[in-house]
């Protein structure tokens, strides 16, 4: 069973570019579990065909622990996929880190984990690995990470930030980046960018997502692309992202840059005439 964590910058693309990593690798056979780490829940609706309907704090809120059971959060979706929900805390009450802690643990004693998944996929929000978020890799529950980003400079500075918190867990485990998934927002020369700065980390630009209209028909459909519009480009993308993670042999502690070395990088290639 590989255990992934995908992070990345607030509304990159990491839960959508996660659910058609899914959808394509399990159109290969694949069993999967999908695991939304963000307390806008938002990480299964377009597996799911909608909103989870509960996630699992919501439901350990409401029932007696000893009451808990799998069913009330554990959902089926496209092609098998399971997907679940950590969920988060009242707003204004309680750390969402923690809470995610909590509901993988929960998830665990439950027996989520069943023997016989090829992949468990986490979709985790968050500019930086900080506390409860970390909580994937600090507790070595995914050996790999992917980091999803664009040649924007807001989330290369987030993706900079995020392989700082695994330089630090990755000292006490065995957690190691599997490379940069570029999502693309047509920055300029944005490919060359996003493969030197992979390349300074010491990773590797796994693969470089076109931007497509594609994605929000699918969406606005509650579907991923691989469902909703299976012959388009943009599903054969997707279906190239999921080879090129099942065939990936490339994992590293990477490196963070410093701030000034990032800048320069981004100036660089910003300024660069084509
Ligand atoms: P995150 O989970 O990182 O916050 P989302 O996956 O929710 O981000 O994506 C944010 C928005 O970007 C969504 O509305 C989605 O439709 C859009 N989007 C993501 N990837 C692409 C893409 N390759 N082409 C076009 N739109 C995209
Ligand atoms: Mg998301």
């Amino acid at each position: 069973m590989r255990q992934i964590a995908i992070y990345g910058k607030g509304g990159i693309g990491k839960s959508t570019t996660t659910q058609n990593l899914a959808a394509a690798l399990a159109e290969q056979g694949r069993k999967l579990l999908l695991v939304g780490c963000d307390p806008k829940a938002d990480s299964t609706r377009l597996i799911l065909g909608g909103m989870a309907k509960s996630n699992v704090l919501e439901v350990m809120r409401e029932t007696e622990e000893d009451d808990v059971t799998l069913d009330q959060f554990l959902y089926t979706g496209f092609l098998g996929i399971q997907a679940v929900e950590s969920g988060g805390p009242e707003p204004g009450v309680g750390c969402a880190g923690r809470g995610i802690t909590t509901a993988i643990t929960m998830l665990e004693n439950l027996g989520a984990y069943r023997p016989d998944l090829d992949y468990v996929l986490y979709d985790v929000l968050g500019d930086v690995v900080c506390g409860g978020f970390a909580m994937p890799i600090r507790e070595g529950k995914a050996k790999e990470i992917y980091i999803v980003c664009s040649g924007e400079m807001m989330s290369l500075y987030a993706a900079n930030n995020i392989c700082r918190g695994i330089l630090r867990y990755a000292a006490a485990g065995k957690t190691r980046l599997g490379g940069l998934i570029c999502n693309s927002r047509l920055v300029d020369n944005e490919r060359e960018l996003v493969e030197e700065f992979a390349r300074m980390l010491g990773t590797q630009l796994l693969y470089f997502l076109p931007r497509d209209n594609a994605v929000q028909r699918a969406e606005l459909r509650r579907k991923t692309v691989i469902e909703d519009a299976p012959d388009c480009l943009q599903a054969e993308a997707y279906r190239e992202l999921a080879r090129r993670m099942e065939n990936n042999q490339t994992f590293c502690v990477p490196k963070p840059l410093t701030t000034e070395e990032l800048e320069t990088l981004l100036l660089r290639y910003s300024f660069m005439v084509e």
